[in-house]
């Protein structure tokens, strides 16, 4: 049932007439005390979700954040709209933050701030303190699976224990199936409700093009819009600034943007940017999360992205307005090669290297690419999009029916155990040791796919992923495994057009991990 003040509430104090889909379902659940896990793409509207009910409940709502640029921002439009709120972070004195504690204590503030570094500063506090509600933002930071770890998340778990019977909010705009279940399972979520916003900014036109010529082609893409806000994301700190500065020497305004900067510097360039007075902004992904700038008209991928989570993020800051709004990603397989190596190098380097492989798919994609985005966040759509590369100057199609049919049933076959070489191999028949050892030879399936090559079976074997038919278990071993989708096709005839094969032009790019 909803609260009979959730419409009023939202009129009154933020101003609009309806909510946002979802929004009323989380802030009701919410409410009703349970735990729940808000997943909304950038600029869906997450904050409402525990602004509202800070609102409505009786003691006081802390919200974790890892931004204190952001804090700052959220806080300043509450108290605008009359709404009492503060922040706790490093930023502060410790005269400073007394004072607020005693605010705190004193219950006459509705939304607390806090970085997850300063928490301790409550802690002590909670027992007397009459806490209604835990919101934790960009909760996939939390999880080393996500793209956006952040070590001083790991404690937060902690927090359903010390507070049992307060009700925690977990919020992020971007995780895929498995970093959701592992947000739940860190903060210890009991039961939580999750919600899924559908991902689809239809008025985001999407566009790889090959990485020939960058400069030029950006210069080119710039000159018939030389008004419209854009930003540029670079790998390195030094490919902002000398990108920066070749649009600085053609008179365009350019600024770059990377952590390495000055804090004064940093906030300058963001409030130019914010205020139009900075067209272009060539930034590294440190630049964005919490700009909630609605008129970015396009954004580009001078290098390519790690992941696809971060690119979708990067890409969605454009058009928050909801007008159309172009996005573009060079694809160079020099990147990918620096990728890949950062990748095998640090944290978690199997998953993120196969998070790697998905970005690079999604950048050789012969299939409409929103579908193939849509599909790596879970959603499962069987019409295509009209507004990306592909789908405005299609690839040639054919019947793949009897090519899914084989691969899919040769997945089932391999009982959804075993990654994509494995079964390349079980279909084409060879007789290796693995294949052996497992006995593979003797199932129905096996070898049926002799008469096309192993590169032809990758690719196919990708656009059935990236078709949405079966998709790779990043964390158990890049298994595949079938959707439900998979079903038509096995066992209701589903048509399945597949793309011919293009062969690569020069050089070979290989699949990332084999
Ligand atoms: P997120 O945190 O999900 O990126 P925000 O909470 O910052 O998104 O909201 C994005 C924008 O949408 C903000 O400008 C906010 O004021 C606006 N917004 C949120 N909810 C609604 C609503 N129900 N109706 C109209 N605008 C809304
Ligand atoms: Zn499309």
């Amino acid at each position: 049932m909803t609260h009979p003040l959730l419409h009023t509430t939202l009129k009154e104090n933020f101003g609009f007439d309806k909510f946002r889909p979802h929004q009323a379902e989380i802030i009701s659940d919410v409410l009703a005390g349970l735990d729940t896990l808000a997943i909304m793409a950038t600029g869906g509207g997450k904050s409402i979700c525990f602004q509202l009910p800070a609102l409505l409940l009786p003691g006081i709502t802390i919200i974790l954040s890892p931004l204190i640029a952001l804090m700052k921002d959220q806080v300043d439009s509450l108290k605008a709209n009359g709404i009492a709120a503060c922040y706790l972070n490093s930023s502060q004195t410790d005269e400073e933050r007394a004072i607020l504690i005693d605010k705190i204590q004193a219950q006459t503030i509705k939304l607390v701030y806090v970085a997850p570094e300063s928490l301790t500063i409550l802690d002590p506090l909670f027992s007397s303190l009459n806490v209604s509600l835990i919101a934790i933002d960009e909760a996939h930071c939390i999880s080393s699976w996500g793209h956006d770890f952040r070590p001083a998340y790991t404690n937060l778990g902690y927090l359903k224990n010390r507070l049992p019977s307060v009700p925690i909010l977990a919020l992020t705009a971007t995780a895929d199936k498995a970093t959701r279940r592992d947000i739940a399972k860190q903060l210890n979520l009991k039961q939580p409700k999750i919600y899924i916003s559908s991902f689809d900014r239809k008025n985001l036109s999407l566009e790889v093009r090959p990485a020939l010529d960058r400069v030029k082609q950006i210069i080119e893409f710039i000159k018939d819009k030389p008004n419209a806000s854009g930003i540029i994301y670079c790998l390195s700190r030094k490919t902002t600034e000398e990108l920066a500065e070749k649009l600085q020497q053609l008179g365009i305004a350019a600024k770059a943007y990377h952590a390495g900067l000055d804090a004064d510097v940093r906030s300058q360039t963001q409030d130019e940017f914010i205020n139009d007075e900075c067209q272009i902004v060539c930034a590294t992904i440190a630049f964005g999360m919490g700009i909630d700038k609605s008129n970015v008209r396009w954004v580009i991928h001078y290098n390519l992205p790690k992941n696809i989570e971060g690119y979708y993020q990067e890409i969605g800051r454009a058009g928050r307005d909801g007008l159309p709004s172009e996005t573009i990603l060079f694809e160079s397989y020099g990147d990918l090669i620096q990728l890949q190596k950062f990748a095998s190098q640090g944290l978690n380097a199997e998953l993120q290297l196969a998070k790697l492989d998905r970005m690079k798919q999604y950048a050789d994609a012969l299939s409409c690419r929103r579908k193939i985005l849509l599909s790596y966040f879970g959603e499962l759509v069987t019409s295509n999009c009209g507004n990306c590369d592909i789908c405005k100057n299609p690839p040639s199609f054919f019947d793949g029916t009897i090519i899914a049919q084989k691969a899919l049933s040769a997945i089932k076959r391999l009982k959804e155990s075993e990654p994509l070489p494995v079964i390349i191999d079980f279909l084409r028949g060879s007789k290796n040791a693995y294949i052996f050892e497992k006995e593979y030879q003797n199932l129905k399936t096996y070898g049926v796919g002799t008469s096309i090559s192993w590169y032809d079976w990758n690719q196919y074997l990708i656009q059935l992923i990236n078709l949405g038919y079966c998709e790779i278990a990043f964390h158990q071993q890049n298994k595949i495994r079938l959707t439900s989708l998979a079903t038509k096709v096995l066992f209701e005839n589903e048509k399945v057009q597949l793309t011919a094969v293009q062969r690569p032009k020069t050089e070979s790019a290989p699949a990332v991990s084999k």
